[in-house]
């Protein structure tokens, strides 16, 4: 049980598919999106929390055996107000590849820079996940989509540097976007001063 103990709350996936049980037996990277909703929507957990049910019952419907889901294990508001959606012992189904052993934490932007509340609580966030999960080292993985990183992912990392590393079929090139990518240094050096002073 991985509960991040200063959420604002939790919409918890319940959708069988959407997550994976005990998938998480070895988390080695935090994998960062963006929402694809503007900060000026201020409560979109409940969003993402309805949408992922949805596609995920609407894929079970179309086909009963389908393994497809969605699901991400948090969403950090334009706020920084934190809610939790799978436990982190268990696999969100928020990339292609290197889904698993993965934490996914989805920032409500649509192209824009994180807040500064974003990036001070989403670095909070991130150091209470190397607590609960030591593999997880709090450095950058890769600076930009051309400079995606290695093949380990090891670290803090970006979705589409994950399906650019894992090769996948039109991978997701906007997620999380630039601006945020070019934040990505600012919230790891702000990570590991959170988890010494923690
Ligand atoms: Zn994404």
């Amino acid at each position: 049980m991985a509960m991040y103990p200063d959420r604002d709350g939790d919409y918890m996936m319940t959708e069988p598919g959407s997550f994976v049980l005990d998938r998480n037996r070895d988390v080695v990277r935090i994998i960062m999106h963006q929402t694809w909703a503007p900060q000026t929507l201020h409560d979109q957990a409940p969003i993402n929390y309805r949408e992922w049910t949805k596609a995920t019952r609407a894929a079970h419907a179309a086909k009963a055996d389908s393994q497809y889901g969605v699901s991400a294990h948090f969403t950090v508001e334009w706020d920084g107000r934190i809610f939790q959606h799978v436990d982190t012992k268990d696999g969100a189904k928020g990339t292609r590849d290197y889904a698993y052993n993965s934490i996914h934490i989805e920032f409500a932007a649509r192209d824009e820079p994180l807040t500064n509340d974003q990036i001070f609580y989403g670095a909070d966030l991130m150091a209470w996940i190397a607590s609960e999960h030591p593999n997880v080292r709090l450095i950058t993985v890769g600076n930009s989509n051309k400079d995606p990183g290695d093949k380990k992912q090891q670290g803090i990392t970006c979705h589409s540097f994950v399906e650019i590393v894992g090769k996948v079929d039109n991978p997701k090139l906007d997620c999380p976007g630039v601006a945020i990518v070019n934040q990505i240094n600012t919230v790891a050096v702000l990570a590991s001063v959170r988890a010494l002073i923690r």
